[in-house]
């Protein structure tokens, strides 16, 4: 009954299955080679992590199933889990092309775990095809913005369907004659038989065997496709979550002393993860979906970037390579990012962009001085003065005025935290009163703490998200050895910004410090009884919004929230909150760049917080409380809405 008890029928059977192993393994081989030639990625630590991640996020779907997206995703866990049980079968299919009845041990018609296999593998061919129509239906019809329309997606989508009906089919046909497929008892089999009882018996034979045919093409010709197409993911998601980022917050350090050429030129100079990660992009959109930029109207679409890379990286390492950005990524698009990280936090594959569009800027900063002319003067102003305004270095400590501050060059050595105040919390209006009232809240405390005052200066935060890493090391390096001389051991900090650089990449520099964010230290005091609150909170209703350099970057959601529950307030959320909140749009060094293009992302932010009907919104950045103070300027809500710091709520509502 197998075309291949032919002769000829196996010799096309041999032809054809040499043919794409061949093309397969080539196409393969060329996609690794270029892998290899990507940068280094150092992801080779933390094993059980990694593979914990791997048993919950590839096979068990975690993110793919996340609340916002329970029903593409279950669409996607069923096909994906219909995929893995057909698996065994198709190497059933194939060496059964040369031995009948072929099948790996255990797994023989005569055995449970057979039997049981064949009832697992005709449920999830049936679910498959099911699928495989609501996909195509929510293409063709549904049209979520989110996904590209694509040829590639129809004929992969046609080729699994038509995976699962062949092989049904085949079960068919062979138990109408047989009463079993290739001796199991198929259950899909036997409901399908009697459609092919209208035939004769050579009728029936003949049926089998153009479905055999047209599934040995279709699995073969499939695995020829993968690796040209976004389905290559079958093969790489699994190292692309297992070779995932599991510490955020920090970029690549740049070694700029022996550095021939700076930032992402080419594909090659991304490293190898990166590749890895165009590879694995799926198409889904999610990232799309959660970007801030890309919602407000911005040319930015991290999906987009992984599209375009991949429409033009070759196979394999010869010839001239596209040139990053300038070729292949408009420079507005890379501008437009705030690195909040809402896309990677969104990806079910992990797939990492901050790193990548950060080198390219670097590209663009460090090679062709090529950037936002607004950033000419915070530069200047960075280099010259160590802030972004060009405020005078000697006045860094005047936010301290009359509140008996002591600063480090005259602190007795009893000092338990370093309190960093960052470049707003000394220059700007707003911030110097956050800074104020955490110092207060410190004081009431009890807590043994100093100031740098004059010996501060900014974290270079900006200069890094923005590209440029001379200006950023420079910067660091003097914070990291002023820090080192006083022998710093605990930091607090009231701004994200500079929490995630001491936290997270001034290690990286030689400065290890214990750093916890000012709203984490105030829940802890809270909570300890060090301050008492006088219980004027109650009743007031606030929404808090979270930064993403605390929230996504570093993980803290709870002690703002706790800190401001403590207080005596109610705090109610907004729709889009923790990981999943959304920018104020000043991130990633956009604070300094006009917003030139769309909507004002601290707008749409804003327009947000209103729908919780809030009067207080409660932020614990600088940047985002200027951003959110603006954009409720700007839509007007001045009588409605207004914006403080955590501390400030606070320490106005505790027990002096
Ligand atoms: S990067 Fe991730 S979230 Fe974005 S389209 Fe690709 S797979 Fe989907
Ligand atoms: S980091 Fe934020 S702004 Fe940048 S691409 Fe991702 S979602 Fe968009």
């Amino acid at each position: 009954m197998r075309p291949t008890d032919t002769l000829p029928g196996l010799i096309a059977y041999v032809v054809l299955l040499l043919a794409t192993s061949a093309t397969f393994a080539y196409l393969a081989y060329q996609r690794f080679a270029f892998l290899k030639a990507g940068q280094a990625t150092p992801r080779f630590d933390r094993w059980g992590e990694r593979w914990k991640g791997v048993l919950t996020q590839f096979l068990g779907q975690k993110r793919i199933l996340s609340p916002g997206y329970l029903g593409a995703g279950l669409m996607h866990a069923f096909i994906f889990w219909g995929f893995m049980a057909v698996a065994l079968n198709s190497l059933h299919f194939l060496g059964g092309g040369f031995v009948e009845g072929f099948h790996l041990p255990f797994f023989g018609p005569a055995s449970w775990p057979g039997r049981a296999y064949v009832w697992l593998r005709d449920l999830f061919e049936v679910a498959v095809v099911a699928m495989v129509l609501v996909a195509a239906y929510r293409r063709a019809v549904v049209k979520p913005k989110r996904l590209t329309p694509s040829w590639d997606a129809v004929l992969i989508l046609s080729l699994i369907g038509a995976l699962m009906v062949t092989d049904l089919a085949m079960a068919g046909a062979e138990t109408s004659i047989h009463g079993a497929a290739g001796g199991y008892v198929s259950p899909a089999g036997r409901v399908l038989a009697p459609l092919f009882q209208v035939l004769s018996v050579e009728g029936v034979e003949t049926a089998f065997q153009v479905f055999w045919w047209l599934h040995a093409a279709t699995l073969l010709g499939f695995l020829c496709y993968l690796p040209i197409s976004k389905h290559f993911h079958v093969v790489t998601s699994l190292p692309s979550i297992l070779f995932r980022r599991l510490d955020t917050g920090s970029l690549p350090m740049m070694d700029l002393e022996n550095s021939e050429k700076f930032g992402i030129t080419t594909f090659t100079d991304m490293r190898w993860k990166d590749i890895l990660d165009v590879y694995s992009c799926t198409e889904c959109g999610r990232c799309q979906a959660a970007c801030p930029a890309y919602a407000t109207g911005k040319p930015l679409n991290p999906k987009k970037i992984n599209e375009d890379m991949r429409a033009v990286m070759p196979l394999g390492t010869s010839g001239d390579l596209p040139v990053l950005p300038s070729q292949i990524i408009h420079d507005d698009v890379l501008w437009a990012c705030t690195t909040c990280r809402a896309c990677e936090q969104a990806c079910p594959l992990f797939i990492e962009f901050i790193d990548r569009i950060v080198g390219m800027r670097r590209k663009l900063v460090l090679e062709d001085s090529s950037f936002p002319a607004e950033l000419t003067n915070t530069y200047k102003n960075l280099e010259k003065a160590g802030n972004p305004w060009g405020q005078s270095p000697s006045a860094r400590g005047d936010w301290a005025n009359g509140l008996d501050v002591p600063f480090m060059s005259d602190a007795a050595g009893d000092v338990e935290y370093l309190l960093w105040v960052g470049c707003a919390g000394a220059y700007d209006d707003r911030g110097k009163k956050v800074a104020r009232a955490t110092a207060e809240i410190l004081k009431q405390a009890g807590v043994k703490f100093a100031a740098l005052g004059p010996e501060e200066t900014c974290t270079g935060d900006p200069a890094r998200r923005t590209g440029n890493e001379y200006l950023y090391q420079m910067l660091a390096q003097q914070n990291v050895d002023t820090l080192n001389n006083y022998k710093v051991k605990k930091v607090v900090a009231q701004c994200p910004h500079c929490f995630n650089a001491l936290l997270n990449e001034y290690p990286q520099l030689g400065g290890h410090y214990e750093v916890i964010h000012h709203t984490d230290l105030i829940a802890r005091l809270i909570a300890d009884g060090k301050i008492k609150m006088n219980g004027d909170g109650a009743g007031e209703t606030v929404t808090f919004h979270d930064s993403c350099y605390l929230g996504r970057h570093n993980g803290v959601y709870d002690a703002p929230r706790q800190a401001l529950s403590s207080a005596g307030l109610n705090v109610i959320e907004m729709p889009r909150n923790r990981e999943n909140g959304f920018c104020c749009g000043a991130g990633g060094g956009r604070m300094w760049m006009e917003e030139k293009i769309g909507m004002k992302v601290n707008k749409a932010r804003v327009d947000e917080a209103a729908t919780t009907g809030a009067p207080l919104v409660a932020s614990a950045c600088p940047f985002c409380m200027t951003m959110l103070a603006d954009g409720i300027n700007e839509t007007g809500r001045q009588d409605a809405m207004r914006v403080q710091d955590v501390a400030q709520i606070v320490a106005s509502k505790m027990v002096r």
